[in-house]
């Protein structure tokens, strides 16, 4: 079903004349992975900087085409621009107008206040080149939240935008290990950092800052500053995401991390058992506490399958984290299964949505990303939104 609809999709697209008159964006390979998922079809458009502005009119007319398709409802179509060879991001300055998918129909957007807020009414600052910030938490360790950060941050990535991941987690940074980083950032001359670069994302953590030999008990203070630094003097930009893998936990340096730090919204990993979801409940409150939209929950090893029967287990009650999210009134994003290849593929510095791009485990994240993405649309829409970035 989604594979007719995604040769459906490519067959209009193949139709539609581009506005530089150069031939089908399909033939040109200017289109990025397509993702359908309930009734929404996400991808990008990669053209010349350019020509950027030309095509804007053209993805509109696209969104509208592909959404009169049965089994499409909307279609949210993202313009990025080719980076010329040997560009550079800005540093300390404005940031370039960044893409931004829009659903079908929504308000074009022109020109790009630098470092506007992350959601409308908030009174942080936003960081320049950042176009928004989505953080992944969970109420407590070991249920998978930096997995499914990384994932997360490789779906977006396979959706077409540009991301970025933030280890924030300085009492356990895994995201140097889940993405094979070994070496130590470098600093632009002395004054900036230089993000290190892995599967298509730029990553930073915390924990490559933070000497290991340093007590646990002084890292506290430390986090924000560290957490400061990060996010200000590190050359992110320009990114349409960035995913910032937070400390599990909703203790105070959670409440004052979500408190600082601009978020567009934020991401709760649970289990489906329980005590998990009772956890999950306490980071709900945490981020509704400071105003910050939640997009939804995650369950992770939501249930197992037998690889030689396929037979499925429930071992932890399956359904759990679907049943409060709607209990409390926020989205499910979806459900991941416990599976081998998703522990093996993180323990080996592979993330699955990056290694195995077209398996099962892939599209599961590739799902959760799409609605995480229709979630930062409708929780902070950009009436005014810069679309296009010129390098
Ligand atoms: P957290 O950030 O919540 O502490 P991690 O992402 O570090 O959790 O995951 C904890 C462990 O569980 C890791 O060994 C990871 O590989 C494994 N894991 C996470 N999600 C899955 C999954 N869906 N299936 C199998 N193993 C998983």
């Amino acid at each position: 079903m989604t594979d007719d609809l995604k040769s459906r999709i490519l067959d209009i697209l193949r139709r539609m004349d581009p506005p530089d008159g150069g031939g089908d964006v399909v033939s040109r390979s200017l289109v990025s992975e397509i993702f359908v998922a309930d009734g929404k079809a996400f991808f990008s458009l990669t053209v010349p900087a350019a020509e950027a502005q030309r095509f804007e009119p053209f993805c509109r007319r696209i969104e509208a085409e592909v959404a009169k398709l049965d089994g499409i409802a909307k279609a949210i179509v993202a313009l990025t621009a080719e980076k010329s060879a040997g560009s550079q991001a800005p540093r300390n300055s404005a940031p370039p107008p960044s893409p931004t998918p829009r659903p079908a129909g929504g308000a074009g957007g022109a020109g790009g206040a630098p470092a506007a807020p992350a959601r409308p009414g908030a009174n942080k600052p936003g960081i320049p080149g950042i176009e928004r910030i989505v953080a992944v938490a969970s109420g407590k360790g070991g249920v998978g939240k930096s997995t499914t950060a990384v994932n997360l941050a490789l779906g977006l990535a396979a959706l077409g935008l540009r991301v970025g991941i933030l280890d924030a987690d300085v009492y356990g940074p895994s995201i140097p290990r889940l993405l094979g980083l070994k070496e130590k950032p470098k600093s632009a001359g002395g004054r900036t950092i230089v993000p290190l670069e892995a599967f298509g994302l730029k990553a930073m953590s915390m924990g490559l800052m933070v000497d290991e030999e340093t007590p646990m008990i002084w890292r506290g203070p430390m986090v924000m500053s560290a957490l400061t630094q990060m996010l200000r003097e590190v050359e992110w930009g320009p990114l349409d995401v960035l995913v910032v893998d937070m400390p599990p936990g909703t203790g105070d340096a959670q409440l004052t991390m979500a408190q600082q730090v601009p978020l567009a919204g934020a991401v709760i990993v649970s289990t489906p058992q329980d005590l998990a979801l009772i956890d999950a409940r306490k980071g709900l409150a945490m981020f509704r506490k400071v105003d910050v939209p939640v997009l939804g929950i995650v369950e992770n090893m939501s249930y197992f399958v037998a690889p030689d029967t396929g037979r499925r287990y429930d071992i932890f009650g399956h359904g759990g984290a679907k049943a409060e999210a709607e209990r409390l009134g926020v989205p499910f994003l979806g459900e991941v299964p416990i599976e081998m290849a998703i522990r093996e593929s993180s323990d080996a510095g592979r993330p699955v949505t990056a290694s195995e791009p077209d398996g099962p485990h892939a599209a599961a994240y590739k799902h959760i990303a799409a609605k995480v993405l229709q979630q930062i649309e409708e929780a902070a829409p950009r009436s005014a939104a810069p679309r296009i970035v010129f390098d």
